[in-house]
């Protein structure tokens, strides 16, 4: 892999780069990079979480004057919570060359941002609909602009913003450079390509990536009802530091952010139909860890980086392959592991199936898990609850007490009895979840068809192992159960 000092990056941008982190470049930077310094037209492909941002980022960093002080780049991107981050990128990129960009979406003050565009800044990075609204009060112009990206093509397309792309488009100045960035590359994308750029580059990394095979994939058979106990139980069991489930229809993630909340999770559900302000809060939270599960559905979560996501759980499977990429993608990001969980109804197998074919790897299956392996899982959290007070907090005036109950029972009787009364037995909770429909493979389309005769019925019946928390050994951390520990003992 190539370092950023190879690409003929300039001084202040080489600085910010290692101030950020990065130490080489991923591979869709290092073949997108020098092209696009050279001021050419690309399209680069490559799957979510290999560093697309960084990939159009610096060299659309480097190519602007910061003298100049008007609009000289623009980023389109398909949700207001992916043009924040974008934005939030560029401005680290270009911390040192003084370069400066600023989001534009949907859902805040247009005065607000009216006032934030008299600052000039060198780059916006905008959601189509509200740059339209600018351009219709001509409080953003786009006769400087230089150089337009294009970012999660594929989302914007889905997300019905073709007919937006192309007026902004039109209005952009002819002699410009063009980037295109997607992790897919349907049909209608090569269309926008040709009709709006110029002889691009295509670079295409293959699908093989990282993130999707860094990432452990397991599957759980389980019917619809009993979804939500799995769930609660593999939470138990792994007590992951930050997950996100997602789920199929906005009643759904309410629904189930509800139930996890009372089942004495940190939960908070994330989608559309919220203000601006309770999406930006519940992702601040869920950032800073106070929110340890965050239920969302998949628009809300496309294109979100947030570092530490240990699990993803898709508690409904995507409709579609695609979607499972872009969901499991939300954890093992930038070479982490990560481990990916899917509930799947029996009706759902041929989905299943598909997915499969579609990143030409195997899911693994588990079995439904056990009540007890739950509850083994939060006295371990105990466990390492009692490590974490041993190493870290002062229990001398605790000890008078131990020494007389240590005369007259053994140790092992007296740390179960202690034990009993501090792990917090997982309740039952009644939840009525709104029926949506299940995800099933439609014969129309050129979808790959699932490739049958690798999962005959040898494969259903495959060896199937049991749960267990993931590998940290006596982590004292905790996850959310821990939490819940701790919260339970001051309770009681
Ligand atoms: P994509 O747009 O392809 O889904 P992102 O641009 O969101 O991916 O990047 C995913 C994560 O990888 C981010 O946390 C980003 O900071 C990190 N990242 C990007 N490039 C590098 C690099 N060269 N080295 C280390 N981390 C990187
Ligand atoms: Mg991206």
């Amino acid at each position: 892999m190539a370092t950023f000092t190879d690409l003929g990056l300039s001084e202040p941008i080489i600085r910010s780069i290692v101030n950020m982190g990065f130490e080489e470049t991923t591979p869709i930077q290092e073949k997108t990079i020098p092209t696009a310094l050279e001021g050419k037209d690309l399209i680069g492909q490559a799957q979510t979480g290999t560093g697309k941002t960084a990939a159009y980022g610096i060299p659309l960093v480097e190519r602007i004057l910061p003298q100049a002080e008007q609009i000289q780049g623009i980023v389109l991107a398909p949700t207001r919570e992916l043009a924040v981050q974008v934005a939030e990128e560029l401005n680290k990129i270009g911390q040192f060359k003084r370069i400066h960009a600023l989001p534009i979406y949907g859902g805040q003050g247009i005065d607000w941002q009216i006032r934030a565009l008299r600052k000039r800044p060198h780059i916006i990075v905008a959601t189509p609909g509200r740059l339209m609204d600018h351009m219709r009060r001509r409080t953003i112009r786009l006769n400087e602009i230089k150089i337009v990206v294009l970012d999660e093509a594929d989302e914007m397309l889905n997300m019905g913003f073709l007919e937006d792309i192309e007026t902004i488009l039109k209005e952009i100045p002819e002699e410009r450079q063009t980037l295109l960035f997607s992790a897919t590359m349907p049909r209608q994308i090569q269309n926008i390509a040709q009709r709006f750029m110029k002889e691009p580059e295509l670079i295409s990394i293959k699908a093989t990536g990282v993130t999707v095979s860094d990432t452990e994939q397991h599957y759980v058979e389980v019917s619809e009802r009993l979804k939500f106990d799995v769930l609660s139980r593999i939470l138990d069991i792994q007590s992951p530091d930050l997950s996100i489930v997602f789920a199929r229809t906005k009643r759904r993630v309410d629904e189930l952010s509800e139930a996890l909340s009372k089942r004495g999770y940190s939960a908070e559900g994330i989608h559309g139909d919220l203000t601006q302000s309770k999406r930006d809060s519940v992702l601040r939270q869920f950032k800073d860890g106070t929110i340890e599960v965050l239920v969302a559905t998949d628009v809300a979560a496309r294109g979100l980086d947030i570092s530490g996501v240990t699990h993803v759980f898709n508690f409904d499977i995507p409709q579609d392959p695609e979607s499972y990429v872009h969901r499991v993608g939300r954890t093992g990001r930038a070479g982490k592991t990560g481990l990916a969980i899917t509930l799947v109804t029996p009706r759902e197998i041929g989905m299943l199936r598909l997915i499969e074919s579609v990143i030409k790897r195997r899911i693994v299956r588990k079995p439904i898990p056990t009540i007890i392996e739950a509850v083994e899982g939060q006295q371990r959290l105990t466990m390492n609850e009692i490590l974490r007070v041993i190493a870290e907090e002062d229990i001398e005036k605790y000890k008078g007490v131990a020494e007389e109950l240590l005369a007259e029972n053994d140790s092992v009787t007296l740390l179960s009895a202690a034990l009993k009364i501090i792990t917090k037995e997982p309740e039952a909770v009644e939840v009525r979840l709104t029926e949506a429909a299940p995800a099933r493979v439609r014969s129309m389309g050129n979808n790959p068809r699932p490739q049958q005769r690798n999962y005959n019925r040898d494969g259903y019946g495959q060896k199937v192992d049991t749960w267990a928390r993931r590998g940290k050994g006596n982590d004292v951390r905790g996850g959310a159960g821990a939490q819940r520990g701790r919260d339970s003992k001051r309770n009681g």
